[in-house]
């Protein structure tokens, strides 16, 4: 039960950081500060909010993962 989907929010190109939550305030906040700890990039909040996508690549990779387990269980039942 995922009442509220998982969302990110990725730093500049150059920069592997990425955040991660389910909570878009958070996200935002953790990503401002960590551009600025690290780049000194001042960030608006509401241009990092624009940047949050829905984490559809990691969920779709779950959901393959749980569905070809169940399809193994019931092979073998
Ligand atoms: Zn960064």
């Amino acid at each position: 039960m995922q009442s509220s989907p998982l969302h990110y929010v990725t730093c500049v190109p150059d920069c592997d950081y990425e955040v991660e939550g389910r909570d878009e305030g958070s996200l935002v906040d953790t990503m401002a500060t960590h551009m600025w700890e690290e780049h000194r990039l001042p960030v608006d909040p509401l241009d990092l909010r624009e940047m949050i996508r829905p984490t559809h690549r990691i969920s779709h990779r779950e959901t393959n993962a749980s569905s070809s387990a169940e399809s193994h269980v019931s092979s073998r039942s």
